[in-house]
């Protein structure tokens, strides 16, 4: 069934946005917002769909909405339990989740046990705790759906697959980022402002950096890994510059099946609200003649280290997700503040997969204890 009335996480971010987007166009109710401090942006939101709760987790930014709100009925709350509580609000059937980082693991969990129907924007969930989330969406009943454009593709090729059997392999495509075909020597002095550049999406900060890194792709691997139970090494990474075709699936049969639409985010965030059904949507129409040629490439695995870091990682398995996770969220911001060079993300993220021990079972505690130590080996 369709979604009806939503929780967004996130809601002041890229996807965010986009989403309330969706909302507009399709009538979703829109029942919580949550974002980390954008105070201003959060009161236009509140005051446009009228939730009957928003948070935000910095409790300064949360006393000056609650001050900016005062006229109306919404509720402020702050904090990351100002979150949960959103995650959990009995008026939404829908949780969108769109928070950037690991810091979403929480709330989808929460979520998760009050039976909401998950729509999953926060990649770092599942490379952080896949584990924990997808045991918790068994054992409650919930589906998973994804919103990031590879995975809802691979979700949308995947229908109507006839057996577990059939599915060959899984084609994961990348665009390449801003820095594609350079080399080591290349990228070692390039700027955040460079790395800020990419050719065809408008994304926050973070993935943008992780796309020309390509860790963005690597932490997709491992999404793929839980979303769609393959082994990773079912997962072929192809570049493919143009971003048109979103991924796509081989089955036994050799038959391949993509999806393909143009760049634009508002498709796959529509697609996991209204699943099963589809509606008009408010991102433009594809023309294969006027885009006129699609390539494809193999990425370049020696310059672009965090492919194959994560790919050790999920091999590797346990907590190490978590770790490479963390050590990349850490690396990615430090990078941005200029403490550290572009090449130094993938090399900080490696020491702290390698001094990571495997671990077969593990907490949502121990994800956190991981979590701390990955920071602080990479800030050191
Ligand atoms: P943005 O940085 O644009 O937005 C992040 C959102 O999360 C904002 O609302 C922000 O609030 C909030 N936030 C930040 N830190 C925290 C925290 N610690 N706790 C709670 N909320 C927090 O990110 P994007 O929208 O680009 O990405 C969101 C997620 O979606 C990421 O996991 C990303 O990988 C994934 N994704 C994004 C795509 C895109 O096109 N942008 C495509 C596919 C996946 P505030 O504004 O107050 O800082
Ligand atoms: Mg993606």
């Amino acid at each position: 069934m369709s979604a009806k009335s939503l929780a967004i996480l996130g809601s002041t971010g890229s996807i965010g946005k986009q989403s309330l987007d969706v909302c507009r166009k399709c009538g979703y109710g829109v029942k919580a917002l949550t974002a980390y401090s954008s105070e201003k942006e959060m009161e236009n939101q509140a005051r446009e769909f009228n939730p009957e709760v928003v948070a935000l987790v910095d409790e300064k930014a949360a006393r000056e909405l609650k001050t900016r709100l005062a006229d109306t009925d919404i509720k402020v709350l702050s904090g990351v339990e100002g979150v949960c509580e959103c995650a959990v609000l009995s008026g939404a059937d829908t949780v969108l989740n769109s928070i950037v980082g690991m810091a979403g693991l929480k709330p989808t969990l929460e979520a998760i046990r009050a039976k909401k129907k998950i729509a999953l924007a926060n990649k770092e969930t599942l490379v952080a705790g896949g584990k924990l989330v997808m045991a918790e969406a068994e054992k409650n009943g919930v589906q998973i759906l994804p919103v990031d454009s590879e995975h809802s593709a691979i979700f949308q090729c995947l229908q109507g697959k006839p057996s577990n059997r059939a599915l060959k392999k899984i084609i994961l495509t990348a665009s390449g980022g801003p820095f594609f075909g350079k080399t080591a020597q290349e990228l070692k002095n390039v700027t955040v402002e460079n790395a800020l550049k990419h050719p065809n999406w408008s994304m926050g900060a973070k993935i943008t950096i992780d796309s020309a890194t390509m860790m963005n792709k690597g932490l997709e691997l491992i999404e793929a890994v839980w979303l769609f139970s393959v082994k990773p090494e079912d997962i072929e990474i192809v570049v493919h510059r143009e971003s048109i075709v979103h991924s796509a699936v081989e089955y036994d049969d050799n038959s391949v099946i993509a999806q393909l639409g143009l760049p634009d985010m508002r498709i796959p965030i529509q697609y996991a609200l209204t699943y099963p059904e589809r509606f008009e949507s408010p991102a433009g129409e594809l023309s294969l003649s006027q885009i006129g040629r699609l390539s494809f490439f193999e990425p370049d695995y020696d310059t672009f280290k965090c492919i194959n870091i994560c790919k050790n990682a999920i091999n590797k398995g346990g907590l190490c997700t978590a770790a490479v996770n963390s050590a990349n969220e850490q690396a990615n911001l430090m990078f941005r503040q200029g403490k550290i060079g572009f090449l130094d993300i993938a090399e900080k993220v490696e020491e702290v997969l390698e001094c990571t021990a495997y671990r077969d079972e593990y907490t949502f505690d121990d994800v956190m204890e991981v979590d701390r130590f990955a920071r602080e080996y990479v800030m050191r």
